[in-house]
């Protein structure tokens, strides 16, 4: 059983703070005083290991009640966080959080709050605190309901003034962070991303952007390093909702830099370019998800010889977990965002190129809407089973002229060229030396964690 530590957002402030003498004082001058938003590192600690302040004064003169509550305070208390499983009990789930309470498990089963949004909720994060005997002090766990969901949602199980257990359901408005995260391949590249505490999804992101040139989860070996900085989507404590965009990126792989950054020119979806400028991706994603792929039904239109009807299976089918969030392949503008017939819950995307559409179909959910402009690699929804289908998984299609054809090994060697315009180039050039000063900073973080 494997615990997770939290990935916490540090500050540059608090990095700074913390390290003072680890970062180059020029560059923690422009890292402070740079616009663009609050920087972060991602690290491994614990969100819950802040400082305690303990009130010790006038302890005799305390009822009762108070006292014990003082004398608590002076014991130890564990934090501890653990995801959700499909198959957790209310006892299961306390058990991997180190709380031995039969009380609270009895809670989490009869509270109508903690029975819906948080045993059977797998995936979800949930943090306690518990005492050294084992007993439950406080829990909670912040989630977003969909990908895109304007507000975040936090179930926080406390005790009151006497010791029983209340569950309460709280709200807020998730902000966008930035992180930065830096590696050096020791084992495997995966090893390496969770030391550095950089989630998966991020890490997919990375080979994407660079699978034009490098098989990154192949090609990194030992001694090759990464930098990133990516945004986040985090709660007003910190949490880490989901991950967002990578913004940019280097790896270093056998003394050969590779780097990447995000821009989007107003008006138009984004794309990865070098820091000179270049068009560093095709126009198109191989894949709509970011799981391992298992077709389950390949693509088979075929026009009939002799009604000259087009029969068979217009797109291909990926089986995969419902939830399993789905990606816009290229960019462009979201036509079609509800239901259709047979497709159940469909998104279809019609790309710059006009000739080209994506459709995303027996959807769970919807994350975009009709006419929004969309980039590669943004969230369109998620794989559900809605309309005819006999379990979850995503029926894709891509369109050439609207005739469906086979997307598996030949969408992603479509191009389309969109070089900057003149007053793109200059705003890129802004944006491409403020990301060189902030992909240095991830690599000096990274050298003074392990000094
Ligand atoms: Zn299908």
């Amino acid at each position: 059983m494997k615990q997770h530590l939290i990935v916490s957002a540090l500050t540059v402030a608090d990095f700074l703070q913390t390290h003072p003498r680890r970062i180059g004082a020029a560059l923690a001058a422009v890292l402070m005083g740079s616009a663009g938003g609050a920087y972060a590192v991602a690290t491994r600690t614990p969100v819950a290991a802040q400082p305690v302040h303990l009130v010790t004064e006038a302890l005799e003169q305390l009822p009762v009640q108070e006292q014990v509550q003082a004398l608590q305070a002076h014991h130890l208390t564990l934090y501890r966080n653990a995801r959700v499983r499909a198959s957790d009990t209310a006892h299961s789930l306390l058990e991997r959080l180190g709380v031995a309470d039969p009380d609270a498990a009895q809670f989490l089963r009869s509270n109508a709050l903690t029975r819906q949004m948080l045993i059977g909720q797998a995936g979800r994060q949930v943090f306690a605190e518990a005492g050294e005997d084992g007993a439950l002090r406080a829990l909670h766990s912040t989630w977003l309901e969909s990908g895109n969901a304007p507000q975040f949602k936090r179930l926080l199980v406390q005790r009151d003034a006497s010791g029983q257990l209340q569950a309460r359901v709280e709200s807020g408005t998730p902000q966008r962070n930035q992180r930065l995260a830096s590696g050096i391949v020791r084992s495997t590249l995966r090893a390496a991303a969770d030391e550095a505490g950089v989630p998966d999804d991020v890490m997919r992101q990375v080979e994407r952007i660079f699978e034009g040139n490098l098989d990154v989860q192949r090609a990194l070996h030992k001694g090759d390093r990464f930098s990133l900085v990516y945004e986040t989507l985090e709660a007003d404590s910190g949490e880490e909702l989901r991950a967002g965009r990578v913004l940019s990126a280097e790896i270093e792989h056998g003394g050969k830099q590779h780097q990447a950054l995000w821009f989007a020119e107003k008006g138009k979806g984004g794309a990865y370019y070098t820091f000179d400028g270049q068009g560093l991706q095709r126009a198109y994603l191989s894949s709509p998800l970011r799981v391992p792929l298992k077709v389950t039904s390949g693509f088979g239109m075929r026009i009939h010889p002799v009604t000259g009807e087009r029969k068979g299976h217009a797109g291909v089918d990926y089986g995969a977990p419902t939830g399993t969030p789905v990606y816009t392949v290229g960019a462009g503008a979201v036509e079609f965002a509800g239901v259709k017939s047979g497709y159940g819950k469909l998104v279809i995307v019609r790309h710059n190129d006009q000739k080209y559409e994506t459709r995303y179909a027996h959807l769970s959910r919807i994350d975009v809407k009709q006419g929004e402009t969309v980039s590669a690699g943004d969230l369109v929804g998620a794989v559900g089973a809605t309309g005819v289908a006999t379990g979850p998984h995503l029926h894709f299609e891509w369109r050439i002229d609207g005739e469906p054809v086979n997307p598996v090994g030949q969408l992603a060697f479509y191009r389309e060229s969109a070089p900057l315009s003149a007053a793109g180039k200059k705003a890129f050039a802004a944006h491409a030396s403020r990301m060189h000063v902030q992909l240095a900073a991830a690599k000096e973080i990274r050298t003074a964690e392990f000094e």
